[in-house]
């Protein structure tokens, strides 16, 4: 079928909810994709920072198809073997001490928010607050967006979960004044991602950590898009001297099998039996790709990777910053960076030239592209990614 039909057609059947780039994407290797015309192109995107060992890995291919001819499904009312592998590693690289793997990250989110809740109540918090922050994404579900920093993804849908109020990130005094004995919890992404690659000040996170002690609240870091390595630790809470209560993880956890989790503290561990489920979640199937990912960061040493090769990103980013003048900011960490612009220059636009350059990049908010590569980039990957980028901003 002709790519611009197929479109027109799909476009027919879709709920009207993303303005899609006009590419099919067919198939992966690596870090390159490629669509139905036959072109090609360096993904600095991952799918949303999904896609950490990259396409198409032959281990993990094998792992997932071995499983399929196993067992995909069983429900939560009975075990299974990949759900124990994962279960248990996941707690190991995470310090934590319980995990229910969901769907998604905004069911991670819907998770994490029932344990402060429930642990709120269950210590006589009156009419608690949630706190949350300026900017921040967790998702589409009615609770994460409860939660979401942006007031028109909320605004449509509201009323939504009451007594949350919006503190400003790496802003510690504007979270000290809205927290009191009543505050159920602090919930913040460790490195905001979706609104503007922003990441946590030291002295912001372990103050909110104080905080939270201070008042008996549980801290919730959500790790949904800046965990799995991509900061050059398995968590990007690790990076500080922190430990939450409660954290969500998602998107790189598969690789690209819909699978998330949160994960908690024996303190924050609430809830009981009849409490919460999930029909799918946390099924043969997905465990054994969250499984062998694990493995694989292991054994292929991915973490030390990151470290490796994210300085040399920054590197480059500084250059082209040096060279760009509308190039206003440069933020990030390890393999979560992000350029802003000037007001002048749309995020959009920058990202349509680069696909024209046969880059995929993703905006993060108006003004801000971000590079969420896979995690297994090489310098040369950087240089490729420089030399495209530097022709499609001189276009602009
Ligand atoms: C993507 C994202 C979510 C939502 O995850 P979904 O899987 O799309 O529901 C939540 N929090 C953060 C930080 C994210 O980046």
């Amino acid at each position: 079928m002709n790519t611009n039909q197929m479109i027109e057609e799909v476009e027919g059947a879709y709920l009207h909810t993303y303005n899609r780039y006009k590419i099919v994407l067919e198939k992966g290797e690596g870090v390159t994709l490629y669509d139905t015309e036959g072109r090609e192109y360096l993904d600095f995107g991952a799918g949303i920072a999904v896609m950490g060992i990259g396409y198409n890995n032959p281990r993990y291919n094998q792992a997932l198809k071995d499983q399929i001819d196993k067992l995909i499904h069983t429900s939560n009312l009975f075990y299974n073997v990949p759900g124990h592998n994962a279960a248990l590693k996941l707690k190991e690289v995470s310090g934590m001490d319980r995990v229910f793997f969901t769907n998604s990250g905004t069911e991670a989110i819907e998770g994490a928010l029932k344990l402060a809740k429930k642990y709120a109540n269950s210590v006589g918090k009156k009419d608690y607050t949630i706190i949350a922050m300026e900017h921040s994404f967790h998702g589409r579900s009615l609770g994460a967006l409860s939660v979401t920093g942006t007031e028109h993804y909320r605004e449509p849908f509201e009323p939504l979960i009451p007594n949350v109020k919006f503190a400003t990130f790496n802003d510690l005094s504007s979270v000290e004044a809205l927290m009191d004995d009543n505050t159920a919890c602090v919930i913040m992404e460790s490195v905001q991602g979706e609104g503007g690659i922003y990441p946590a000040k030291k002295e912001f996170i372990e103050g909110v950590r104080a905080l939270c002690d201070k008042h008996n609240a549980f801290m919730i870091c959500d790790e949904i898009q800046c965990g799995m390595g991509r900061t050059g630790k398995m968590f990007a809470f690790q990076n500080y001297d922190v430990k939450p209560d409660i954290i969500t993880v998602a998107k790189a956890l598969g690789c690209g099998v819909p699978v998330g989790a949160f994960l908690c503290t024996q303190k924050a561990a609430t809830m009981v039996p009849g409490d919460h489920g999930t029909t799918y979640g946390g099924n043969p199937f997905v465990c054994s790709a969250v499984d062998v990912v694990l493995d694989i960061y292991k054994d292929e040493k991915i973490l030390e990777h990151v470290c490796n090769v994210s300085p040399y990103l920054w590197e480059k980013l500084e250059e082209l910053k040096s060279k760009f003048s509308f190039i206003k900011d440069h933020r990030g960490m390890g393999l979560i960076q992000g350029l802003e612009f000037d007001p002048s220059v749309k995020s959009g636009d920058v990202v349509l030239a680069a696909q024209k350059q046969g880059l995929i990049l993703i905006g993060a908010s108006q003004n801000t592209v971000r590079f969420v590569p896979p995690l297994v980039i090489t310098k040369s990957d950087i240089d490729a990614m420089f030399n495209k980028l530097s022709v499609a901003l001189s276009g602009i």
